[in-house]
């Protein structure tokens, strides 16, 4: 574990040196998620004498705590098949009937097994008031949202292309997902709960942050805390590119920084492994809640200084003293998506510009860019320049225009965009990115978007 933690801090040093975003040498970017593919090895994590973690059974993680005369279960995985396998390797450890399941929050990963924890006898089922909250009332954008999280998890790459989810592993059984839902039967109030199951004391405590209807559940006894997904091994996803509407960032550090308060023993995220002892733990929490709240405060302090997100999602950084922090490399979420996510989420879509209260079509935008290059041919010339160049980002912006131009070889601009996107792919440690890009060319590719790509 050493040794995975100092490889990890050398890489993002290296990373940050190189671009200060996740753009590194590509041989070292497989390396930094094939070495962050440890957090999801599968196994179970003994936590404390009574609590069991399986990790790596699926995208997250499932728990068991034993008590007197039955046993708990923190989160579910995404489907009844992970789970029964997940509950099984629970079972050497203690064969008494499940008393309660226990839902951090409404996402799929941690709901969808359920029924595979049920025997003779109908657990309670805990959720928050909210449950149910975290994708919003509406569906309108479901099938594009579907498309989108295809390629953030990178569900389609082939197992070369393939390397992890950032928090979890590739290449998890999802064909059952949602199928073992079962919905919650008692509802922890806004102001929390404490009760004993199973001769288990246990805390509910609400905790809003990547879902509205998030908690942390605390054992004040054996001072484990499970975090659910305001915690886990890389700087957060504030913002989720499969297309999510705003997360309370503000809430999520305030969450997070509550945490840290209780001085757990032993922290239980809702993705990869535990963190043990009281001073990993705490120093893990304050730094992650610290960590968020200082990309809030930098944007906010931007905006307010006029700035528009895509300035800022290059100059908001995350503070020096943080950069050897395994937990807050940008293997999931990223600082500049964050940036562009707090802008909108506080003051919508518009940047201040007047030049951008109407800006051209793309069409006649690409039309005068092509003009200004001196016509199509000049563009498409410095469009392939880029490419061999490997200025990968600006071969897709003038691939991007030269597609809508009448006189142009789109054929040409959808190769040289494909090419840039696994340029840009092999390039990128920040899993979501690397698989938004390969699917996308893949797509390309394939024909799947001859009518409309961009
Ligand atoms: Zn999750």
């Amino acid at each position: 574990m050493k040794t995975l933690i100092a490889t990890l801090c050398l890489f993002a040093t290296t990373a940050s040196v190189a671009n200060g975003q996740t753009q590194v040498d590509p041989e070292i970017a497989l390396r930094m998620l094939n070495a962050q593919q440890q957090q999801f090895e599968r196994g179970i994590v003994q936590v404390a004498d009574n609590v069991f973690t399986a990790v790596g059974f699926h995208g997250a993680n499932t728990s068991m705590i034993v008590g007197t005369d039955g046993v708990i279960i923190v989160d579910t995985l995404k489907g009844p098949a992970s789970a029964a396998v997940a509950y099984q390797a629970f079972r050497q450890y203690s064969d008494k009937p499940v008393k309660a399941i226990i839902y951090t929050h409404s996402h799929g990963d941690h709901i969808g097994g359920a029924s595979a924890f049920v025997g003779d006898q109908m657990p309670d089922i805990y959720g928050t008031e909210n449950f149910g909250s975290a994708e919003g009332v509406t569906k309108a954008a479901g099938p594009i949202k579907q498309k989108r999280n295809v390629r953030q998890f990178g569900r389609n790459l082939s197992p070369m292309e393939s390397t992890n989810r950032g928090v979890a592993p590739s290449g998890t059984i999802d064909d059952d997902g949602g199928n073992g839902f079962l919905p919650p039967t008692i509802t922890v109030p806004n102001t929390g709960l404490k009760t004993t199951i199973a001769g288990v004391e246990i805390e509910f405590h609400l905790g809003p942050g990547e879902t509205d209807d998030a908690m942390f559940i605390w054992l004040p006894k054996q001072k484990v805390l499970f975090s659910g997904d305001n915690f886990y091994s890389s700087f957060p996803n504030l913002y989720a590119i499969r297309g999510t509407a705003y997360r309370d960032v503000l809430s999520w550090s305030e969450s997070v920084a509550k945490m840290a308060e209780f001085q757990p023993q032993s922290l239980v995220p809702g993705h990869t492994l535990p963190i043990q002892g009281q001073s990993a733990s705490v120093t893990a929490l304050t730094d992650y809640s610290e960590a968020i709240r200082s990309v809030y405060d930098q944007t906010v302090r931007g905006i307010n200084q006029g700035k528009g997100p895509d300035q800022l999602a290059h100059e908001v950084k995350l503070p020096k003293r943080f950069k050897d922090k395994p937990y807050l490399i940008e293997f999931y979420g990223s600082v500049p998506h964050a940036v562009r996510a707090i802008y909108s989420g506080l003051l919508g879509w518009y940047d201040g510009n007047p030049t951008t209260l109407s800006p051209m079509e793309p069409k006649l935008k690409a039309q005068k860019i092509a003009e200004l290059a001196g016509g199509t041919q000049e563009l498409t010339e410095r469009m392939n320049a880029a490419l061999d160049q490997q200025d990968f980002q600006w071969a897709l912006e003038l691939s991007d225009h030269l597609k809508w131009l009448d006189d142009g070889d789109r054929k040409l601009a959808r190769n040289v965009k494909i090419q840039s996107l696994r340029g840009l792919a092999a390039r990128e440690y920040n899993a979501p990115n690397r698989n938004y890009y390969l699917s996308y060319a893949n797509e390309l590719e394939s024909g799947e978007l001859s009518e409309l790509w961009f």
